[in-house]
């Protein structure tokens, strides 16, 4: 189970009203992808769901259970972070049993998760190093590692590939596109890249300024877009 409702989600920081009223329904498995360009709140907005930051008003339901004020730990989610957000001082397999040991999960327990995802994103040889004596890309491989241990509900992505070079970018969005087919997990993915959106998504949800601009399957965005908006980001190349 992982399907996700989002009630007229406002967020402001101070005067600035970043997130404008958002509403918005995920099933349960489904890849949903937030597009828009820098600042339109698409982090905010992970973050608001994450747990991470409190929404100014509106409310975040998951499995039809009302989150808004539960902590990230009790939201069944995990986070993966442009910056990887590793622990420098831990090793690859301490960062990725860190949450889990937090949660009071038992050791052999621990370990078989840890086979088991370390496996699936081909980590085994890394598991004994530090994240200094790892690339970009491995580092990301450990930050996806780390969530899909924690066997989440629901999977956030805010850029994950942004930090990589164009042939580790095919890669790693390949890996999480299989990842998505083997688990069947919801997965919530943030870029402002639309290659990116168009190969990944089942929906798209295009933010501009704090407001939905509009949601649909990617050939729906691309052949009728609501308007201009969403014409010029989902037509144009890059
Ligand atoms: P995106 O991820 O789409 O680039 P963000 O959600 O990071 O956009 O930011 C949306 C807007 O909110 C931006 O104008 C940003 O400067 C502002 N913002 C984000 N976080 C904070 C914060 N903690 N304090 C003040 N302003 C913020
Ligand atoms: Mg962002």
């Amino acid at each position: 189970m992982g399907s996700l409702k989002i009630e007229n989600v406002k967020k402001s920081f101070g005067p600035v009203e970043v997130l404008k009223g958002i509403d918005l329904d995920v099933k349960d498995g489904e890849f949903v992808v937030f597009v828009g360009p820098s600042g339109c709140g698409k982090s905010t907005l992970l973050r608001i769901i994450a747990g991470l930051e409190d929404a100014s008003s509106g409310d975040v339901l998951i499995d039809g259970q009302k989150v808004t004020n539960a902590p990230p730990s009790k939201r069944g989610i995990a986070m993966v972070f442009q910056t990887y957000a590793l622990y420098p001082h831990l090793t690859v397999r301490d960062n990725m049993s860190l949450g889990l040991k937090q949660a009071g999960t038992p050791a052999a327990e621990i370990d078989q998760r840890i086979a088991a995802s370390s496996a699936m994103l081909s980590l085994e040889p890394y598991l004994k190093r530090r994240p200094a004596e790892l690339s970009g890309g491995q580092r990301q491989r450990v930050a996806i590692g780390r969530a899909l241990v924690r066997e989440p509900k629901l999977f956030l992505f805010d850029e994950p590939l942004s930090n990589l070079d164009a042939a580790l970018r095919v890669n790693t969005r390949l890996e999480i596109a299989q990842l998505h087919n083997r688990l069947k997990s919801t997965m919530i993915y943030v870029t402002h890249d639309q290659v990116e959106a168009m190969t990944l998504a089942d929906r798209i949800v295009v933010l501009n300024a704090g407001r939905v601009e509009q949601v649909g399957a990617p050939m729906e965005l691309y052949n009728k877009p609501a308007n201009l908006f969403v014409a010029g980001f989902i037509g144009s190349p890059k």
